[in-house]
């Protein structure tokens, strides 16, 4: 009898290379045609309606129900000329993915069919909010929530669906998805640096933030996927021995892309142009079969959006191709994991990127005073940082000797960190003479000129040339999470730059020594964050305690910095997060994360059992049955002849045994750990006893995927999953 593993490796090989999206026309002709930009809306309704549209994205205007439903009237033409039949709110709930509920455009009357779009289904949808994380936020019985449109972004069409970005919030207001903190830290952040964009130029009105995100990912060809619970209902293999080739040759990273995946690159970028993603780079990632993509860096909501509907367009797509996407941060034990970089600067309304080094003394000044405040932001809440991008998925990635370390620390590059270096040594200078010396220093840097090369991939928050790299971000995570804490932190400690400065002001410092004396306060608290060295390296976590930065070592015990009163005054103080929302978030992360792990270890325990012990017995009956033969043939003298199987056996028999009462003790772990009262305790003993006794089982099951006869496994093996 063929395994089911044989029959998907039969079926694989008949999947072709293919394009299925092909256009003919040159990409400048149909980008962006699938989105309802401020552009095209105006051919679609009144002035009226167009500017209170603008007013609302430009200065956050409430629209007024008079014009909403033109608004949505317009909406509806353009989306049902482009063959739409459906609309639907689509929002950021506190999963990492997006929720979307679709209605249809056609309603009935007096027995007859019509087109239905009004303003009150454009502003507000109620979905019910009892289906979706919310921490305690809400009780079952009054699950009311309602998803909101978000004008700032522009609506766009989908598989025949006018889809609405909106946020989402209990019906008493409090956020239920990562949008709402976003939002709220974007407005934070540019209240925060405009006022010290305003020491240097007094006509600097808004900053706004720009992200450009990396994507990487894995791809595994469907049938084979189909042949693994585990991919399917975690995201990742939970068994699987190491393929005896994967990237130790270092082959992949850069090498020429399969022609299948290619195609498949082709494809979905056709779709992403559409939707107005700006795709720029592809390439092959470390691992095999693991790739990245990366749009042109734009406005932090827009890239974030965009991000979220390139990661459903490549879902799509990969269905023609009879692939599928693998978005996990971790789908293989062994080979490296998946990130998503973000590539995070601020820059204002006139046009100046904050973080990139002047070409005057005034200039590099102010660049100073920004990097500085960076520094000192991520040196004071560094833990909630790393915190911000600890999941499970994540855990199985950080720290590990290919992705970023657990830890928190600056890379700046060797220019720069001399020159930090002697800000520093300078001493305090209000007590000395030394702020003439300080300006000496920044004069005497008339041009910073960071060396691009200069990069350091083992950072978790990287400098390279006019942008911070955070590079522990997840690759299944929505970044709004680990971006508005970025944005938060920072805006924190320009505020307080910006007090500092004030003071000293006031007390008669002349304003270029101020802000030179802030800048060295600033950069002198924050030295321990700075590290040129290799993160991957023994000596930096040796280091790094010395220094007292705290690692994230594990995942539901991290969580406890949201009941830190630091992170919470936090988020209250910029208006971000209530305490009551930052309480919700602990809730519901340590859900999230016990429910990963239970399903993690579900299916563990169903592989086993269903998959590789009854592979096991089978193979073992077919040594015995040769073993019984050899006997019959050469009697007492057997023992000559079937070492090797007598051997076999019995390690099959101690891995199977060790297996059997391993799968026992997990049940009995989860057992144990669910009737632990309160989340963040059930969470913490999930992540040392149900994870602990995982580790035992694979190991058991990945020794006897080694023995067992290759043709009797029934799992698609790593070196199938992982080449194309
Ligand atoms: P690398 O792999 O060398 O980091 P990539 O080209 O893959 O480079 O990705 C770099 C990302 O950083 C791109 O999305 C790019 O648009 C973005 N980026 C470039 N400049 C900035 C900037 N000033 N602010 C934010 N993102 C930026
Ligand atoms: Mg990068």
């Amino acid at each position: 009898m063929a395994t089911f593993r044989q029959m998907a490796l039969n079926e694989s090989a008949l999947h072709k290379t293919e394009r299925f999206y092909v256009e003919n026309r040159p990409v400048s002709e149909y980008f962006g045609e699938n989105v309802l930009d401020l552009d095209k809306m105006r051919g679609y309704m009144s002035q009226q309606a167009y500017e209170a549209v603008l007013a609302s994205v430009k200065f956050g205007a409430k629209l007024d129900r008079s014009v909403s439903n033109e608004i949505a009237s317009g909406m509806k033409a353009w989306a049902m000329e482009k063959g739409a039949t459906h609309y639907t709110h689509l929002f950021q709930p506190l999963t990492d993915s997006t929720a979307e509920k679709h209605e249809a455009f056609v309603t009935f009357k007096d027995g007859k069919a019509f087109e239905k779009f009004n303003g009150s289904a454009l502003v507000q949808q109620e979905p019910d909010a009892s289906s979706f994380p919310n921490g305690g936020l809400r009780n079952t019985f009054e699950a009311r929530g309602y998803s909101a449109w978000d004008p700032s972004s522009p609506v766009f069409l989908m598989d025949g669906t006018l889809c609405i970005p909106s946020v989402f919030v209990s019906y008493t207001g409090e956020a239920l998805d990562t949008k709402v903190p976003h939002l709220k830290s974007m407005h934070a952040i540019s209240e925060a640096a405009v006022s010290v964009a305003n020491l240097f130029d007094e006509s600097v009105k808004a900053v706004k933030v720009n992200l450009g995100l990396e994507q990487e990912y894995f791809l595994v060809d469907e049938s084979l996927y189909n042949a693994r619970p585990d991919l399917m209902l975690s995201g990742r293999t939970v068994v699987g021995h190491t393929s005896a080739k994967d990237q130790q040759l270092e082959d992949h990273y850069f090498g020429a892309i399969p022609s299948r995946v290619s195609s498949f690159m082709k494809d979905f970028e056709t779709e992403a142009y559409k939707l107005g993603i700006l795709l720029q780079t592809r390439h092959n990632e470390v691992a095999p079969n693991q790739f990245e993509c990366a749009p042109v860096f734009c406005d932090a909501t827009k890239a974030i959006d965009q991000n979220m509907m390139l990661m459903i367009v490549m879902q799509k797509v990969a269905e023609k191709h009879h692939l599928k996407v693998i978005f996990h941060e971790k789908p293989f034990d062994g080979v490296n994991g998946s990130g998503k970089h973000c590539n995070w600067s601020i820059m204002t309304d006139t046009g100046v990127n904050l973080l990139s080094p002047g070409k005057t003394p005034t200039k590099n000044l102010q660049f100073l005073s920004f990097y500085a405040s960076v520094l000192r932001a991520v040196h004071k809440h560094h833990y909630l940082l790393m915190t911000s991008v600890a999941t499970l998925g994540n855990s199985y990635r950080l720290g590990g000797n290919e992705a970023p370390p657990a830890v928190a620390s600056v890379f700046s590059g060797s220019t720069l960190y001399g020159i930090f270096r002697s800000i520093m040594e300078l001493g305090d200078a209000r007590m000395t003479a030394s702020s003439q010396e300080s300006i000496k220093i920044v004069n005497a840097i008339p041009e910073i000129f960071p060396d691009n090369t200069d990069r350091n991939r083992t950072s978790p928050f990287a400098f390279t040339g006019n942008r911070f790299e955070f590079r522990a971000v997840g690759s299944s995570q929505n970044v709004a999470s680990a971006v508005y804490v970025v944005n938060s932190i920072v805006a924190e400690s320009l505020k307080d730059f910006r007090h500092e400065v004030d003071v000293l002001e006031a007390a008669g410092e002349d304003r270029s020594s101020a802000i030179m004396a802030v800048v060295r306060k600033f950069i002198t608290e924050a030295k321990d964050i700075m590290f040129e060295g290799n993160g991957y390296s023994k000596e930096w976590e040796i280091e790094s305690q010395a220094r007292g930065l705290r690692a994230v070592r594990n995942v539901p015990e991290s969580y406890e910095v949201y009941h830190e009163a630091q992170t919470i005054e936090l988020f209250d103080k910029l208006g971000v997060l209530a305490p009551n929302e930052v309480e919700a978030r602990f809730e519901i992360l340590n859900e999230i994360y016990v429910k990963k792990l239970q399903i993690e270890a579900r299916i563990l325990g169903d592989i086993c059992l269903n998959h590789v012990i009854p592979a096991a017995v089978r193979y073992q009956n077919v040594l015995i049955e040769n073993v019984k033969g050899i006997k019959d043939i050469f009697g007492d003298d057997y023992m000559n002849f079937c070492s090797s199987e007598i051997d076999t056996l019995k390690k099959i028999s101690f891995h199977m045994n060790n297996l059997s009462a391993d799968v026992v003790r997990l049940v009995d772990a989860r057992k144990k750990a669910n009737r632990i009262e309160g989340i963040g305790e059930r969470a913490k003993t999930y992540s040392h006893e149900v994870k602990d006794m995982m580790d035992k089982v694979r190991y058991s099951a990945d020794h006897l995927e080694m023995i067992i006869d290759d043709e009797m496994w029934p799992l698609p093996k790593y070196r199938e999953l992982l080449f194309f």
